[in-house]
C-alpha cells in the first residue's frame, strides 16, 4: 500500500506552486500509465497532482497555419478531431493505432508522450532494471529482450519507447510547449526525449516541475503521402515491434521531401537526416527506399531475441514508403467507442 497525497489543481500555476513544493509529486491526467505502474510499486509518488480540471483541452489553429493540441485533449477525440483527419491524417492513424478504443478515450495528448517504457524488467520490482533502480543494473541486456530497442542503446538500458503517437509527431516536427517555475519554453519534439546513455531514470528533457501545456504541429501534415505501418504481435491491442511513420512530398514520381521515423527500436522515435537525404530529388524506387533504409538502419545491433528487428525494420521502411509514395496509406479506420 502506497501513501499519497492527493490534489486538484484549478489552474495551471496551482499545479505548478504544488509540484515545486514536493520533489516526489506527480501530475496525473488520464491514469492509464501512471496507476499501472503505481499499482506495480515502480512508481511511488508522495502526492498526485490531478491535472484534469486544467484548461488545456482545446484543439486550435495557429496563425501560422498549424494546430496547438492541448495536453488534455483525449487522444480519441484528437484523431477524429475533424482538422486532424483532414489535414494530419498520418498522426490520426498513428492514434488509431495504439491501445483500444477505451484507453484511447482516457489517455491525454501530454499523458502519451510521457508514457513509460514497457520494458517487462521495468515493471517487475524483483529484477534489477537501472531505468527503476539507477545503478542496480540492465536485466533485459542478457535476457529476454525480443521488444528490446536496435538503436541508441547503452550498456545501461536497451529500452524502447513505445507510443505510436510520438512517431507521428517526430515525422511532423512537432514542438512541445512547457510550463514551470521559471516560466514557459518550447522543445523540438526530436530533443524531448533522451537516450539512456548513462542516466536511462530520465526518458525525457521534461523537469519534474514542469508540465506539458501543448503540442504544436506546423501547417505541414503530408496528407496526401503519408503512411503509419505498426507491426506487432497482435493485429490489435499489442505495443509495436517495429512501426513506421512517413509524410512524403512529391513532383509526380520524384521525391521532394521525405520525412520517416522508425517506432519500437529505441529509447524514442528514430529519425535520421542522412536517410531522408538520401530520397530527396530521386524518384520514388524499391531501390531507393532499400538505401534509405539502410542508411537509417546503419548502426542497429540486436541483443540476442530482438535480432529480427533489424531486416523487420528494413522490409517495414520500403513498405511504408512504397504505400506512402502510391497514395495508399492503408490508415486505421477504427469507429469511436462512446
Ligand atoms: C493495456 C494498454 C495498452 C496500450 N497500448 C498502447 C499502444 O499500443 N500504443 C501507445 O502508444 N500507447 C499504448 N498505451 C499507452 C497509453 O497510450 C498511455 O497509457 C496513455 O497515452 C497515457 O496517457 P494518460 O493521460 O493516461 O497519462 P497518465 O497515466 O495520467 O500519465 C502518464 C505520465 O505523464 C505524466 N503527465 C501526464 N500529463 C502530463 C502533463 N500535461 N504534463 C506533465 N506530465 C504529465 C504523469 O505524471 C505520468 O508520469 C497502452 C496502455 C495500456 C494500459
Ligand atoms: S532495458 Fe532499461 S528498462 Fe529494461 S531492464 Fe534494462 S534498464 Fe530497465
Amino acid at each position: 500500500m502506497i501513501n499519497f497525497e492527493y490534489t486538484r489543481a484549478s489552474a495551471i500555476s496551482d499545479a505548478l506552486r504544488v509540484a515545486s513544493s514536493d520533489p516526489n509529486a506527480k501530475f496525473i491526467a488520464g491514469g492509464t500509465n501512471l496507476i499501472d505502474l503505481m499499482k506495480q510499486n515502480v512508481e511511488k509518488p508522495t502526492r498526485l497532482i490531478d491535472i484534469t480540471h486544467l484548461p488545456l483541452k482545446e484543439v486550435e489553429d495557429t496563425p501560422s497555419g498549424g494546430l496547438k493540441i492541448g495536453a488534455l485533449v483525449p487522444n480519441s477525440d484528437l484523431a477524429y478531431h475533424p482538422t486532424v483527419e483532414a489535414r494530419y491524417p498520418l498522426l490520426a492513424s498513428a492514434i488509431l493505432a495504439g491501445a483500444s478504443g477505451q484507453l484511447r478515450n482516457m489517455a491525454s495528448t501530454g499523458g502519451n508522450v510521457l508514457q513509460r517504457t514497457r520494458c517487462f524488467y521495468f515493471y517487475d520490482t524483483t529484477t534489477p532494471c537501472n531505468k527503476r533502480k539507477p545503478g542496480s543494473g540492465c536485466s533485459a541486456i542478457r535476457g529476454i529482450n525480443r521488444q528490446h530497442a536496435i538503436l541508441g542503446t547503452s550498456d545501461a538500458c536497451i529500452a524502447t519507447h513505445p507510443s505510436d503517437m510520438c512517431v507521428a509527431l517526430t515525422v511532423l516536427e512537432a514542438t512541445v510547449h512547457v510550463a514551470g517555475p521559471s516560466g514557459e519554453r518550447s522543445i523540438a519534439f526530436t530533443d524531448f526525449h533522451r537516450l539512456p546513455g548513462t542516466t536511462p531514470e530520465h526518458d525525457t528533457n521534461l523537469q519534474q516541475d514542469e508540465i506539458i501545456t501543448a503540442v504544436e504541429l506546423p501547417a505541414k501534415g503530408f496528407a496526401e503521402r503519408y503512411t503509419y505501418l505498426k507491426l506487432r504481435d497482435r493485429l490489435s491491442y499489442a505495443f509495436a515491434l517495429v512501426s513506421v511513420a512517413v509524410g512524403l512530398d512529391m513532383d509526380g514520381d520524384t521525391i521532394k521531401e521525405a520525412r520517416f521515423a522508425l517506432g519500437g527500436v529505441a529509447h524514442k522515435p528514430w529519425r535520421d537526416p542522412l536517410a531522408e537525404g538520401l530520397l530527396q530529388g530521386q524518384p520514388a524506387t524499391e531501390e531507393h527506399f532499400a538505401k534509405a533504409a539502410d542508411m537509417l538502419l546503419r548502426d542497429a545491433q540486436g541483443h540476442g531475441h530482438n535480432d529480427f528487428k533489424i531486416p523487420l525494420g528494413r522490409k517495414a521502411i520500403i513498405r511504408a514508403l512504397t504505400q506512402a509514395a502510391n497514395g495508399t496509406p492503408q490508415s486505421q479506420s477504427d469507429k469511436k467507442i462512446a
